[in-house]
């Protein structure tokens, strides 16, 4: 079967032919019919090779929808022909983290070297995929998994990010959304459908603050030096109570530090490689700072409940498994408006 695949470091990703694979015991082999791409797989291929703590080559794609088409041998929980969506933070299931389903938090993922697929293990840029247990398989129903399949990180992310900080997204709050591209769009509509705070959502490019007031950010403002002096204009002086950065280079970690309200929760969620310092005087009173990554299981159901309510829609740009080079690239230089899905045909 083809594959999308990062080979070598440095490299762009290429599709290649590798094996069909074949289920082992506990594990599923999904057909797949719908892969996200991800910002944070451009920031994976520009590690150093010391950096990467997984072999190459890997299958990309860590936003991974499908239908089960072979079960392992003891595989119970799913049946074939199951359309799916693919947990994608695997975790050892044992531990006390795995227990509360917080398998992102996994204590041992690192020591048993359990990666994601399309981080680590073979992903969903391909038209088969092995999942390696049928936890890790949320039931799509009548969900488009094509329009849905982002949800799985660039809604999950999101969503577990909000729901840290909803006591201060009280009415008459202000949330700020840094980067209105894959997650952000989504962000902003989570914001809207689960809170009543005021959102403000900044990006560099005009086209995606289109995107983003069309999709129900009340202001919009341009990402740059003069930002956090319009967000405290349209604040009143108080900035913002929420800061949700899915950015996270330095320039707007700078700006979610500068535009914070005292008491604001400010979310770095980008792999941007920014940062914000804590310290007496460096940030307004009582202001906290958060990395966290991914999501719950139990969230990505809530997640794909409120799509399946009408709550949230993701702008999906779609390309064949052959395009799937192309789409990195127009991700990279920032023309993709909304979210790119691969679909893997077999
Ligand atoms: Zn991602
Ligand atoms: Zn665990």
């Amino acid at each position: 079967m083809k594959a999308v695949q990062y080979r070598a470091v440095g490299s762009a990703p290429e599709v290649v032919t590798v094996p069909d694979p074949e289920p082992g015991p506990g594990q599923v082999l999904l057909q797949v019919t719908a892969a996200g791409v991800c910002h944070s797989d451009i920031a994976v291929m520009s590690l150093p090779v010391e950096a990467i703590g997984f072999p190459l080559p890997l299958t990309l794609g860590h936003e991974g929808a499908g239908t089960v088409a072979a079960l392992g041998p003891g595989v119970v929980g799913v049946n074939v022909g199951d359309p799916v969506a693919v947990y994608g933070p695997w975790g050892c299931g044992v531990c006390i983290k795995c227990a509360a389903g917080k398998e992102n938090y996994c204590l041992r993922a690192a020591e048993l070297k359990i990666f994601p697929p399309g981080l680590g293990a073979p992903g969903a840029m391909a038209p088969y995929m092995i999942v390696d247990d049928a936890r890790h398989l949320v039931p799509l129903g009548d969900l488009d998994p094509v329009r849905n399949v982002p949800l799985t990180d660039a809604g999950l992310t999101p969503y577990h990010a909000i729901t840290l900080s909803l006591p201060k997204l009280v009415p008459g709050s202000t949330a700020v959304v840094i980067g209105s591209g894959g997650l952000g769009h989504v962000a902003i509509q989570l914001l809207r459908r689960m809170t009543a705070t005021r959102v403000i959502a900044l990006d560099v490019s005009e086209d995606k603050l289109a995107l983003a007031r069309q999709v129900g950010a009340h202001e919009t403002v341009l990402s740059n030096d003069g930002a956090p002096e319009r967000i405290r204009a349209l604040t009143g002086g108080r900035g913002a109570e929420v800061v949700l950065d899915f950015v996270g280079a330095p320039p707007t970690t700078s700006i979610a530090a500068a535009a914070a309200a005292i008491e604001a929760d400010i979310t770095v969620v980008g792999l941007g490689g920014g940062a914000v310092s804590v310290g007496f005087g460096t940030l307004p009173y009582e202001t906290t700072v958060t990395s966290p990554y991914w999501g719950t299981r139990a969230e990505l159901i809530e997640v794909l409940d409120i799509a399946r309510g009408g709550g949230v829609e993701v702008h999906v740009e779609t390309y064949t498994i052959d395009e799937a080079p192309l789409a990195y690239e127009r991700l990279h230089a920032g023309k993709i408006n909304g979210r790119a899905v691969i679909l893997p045909d077999p």
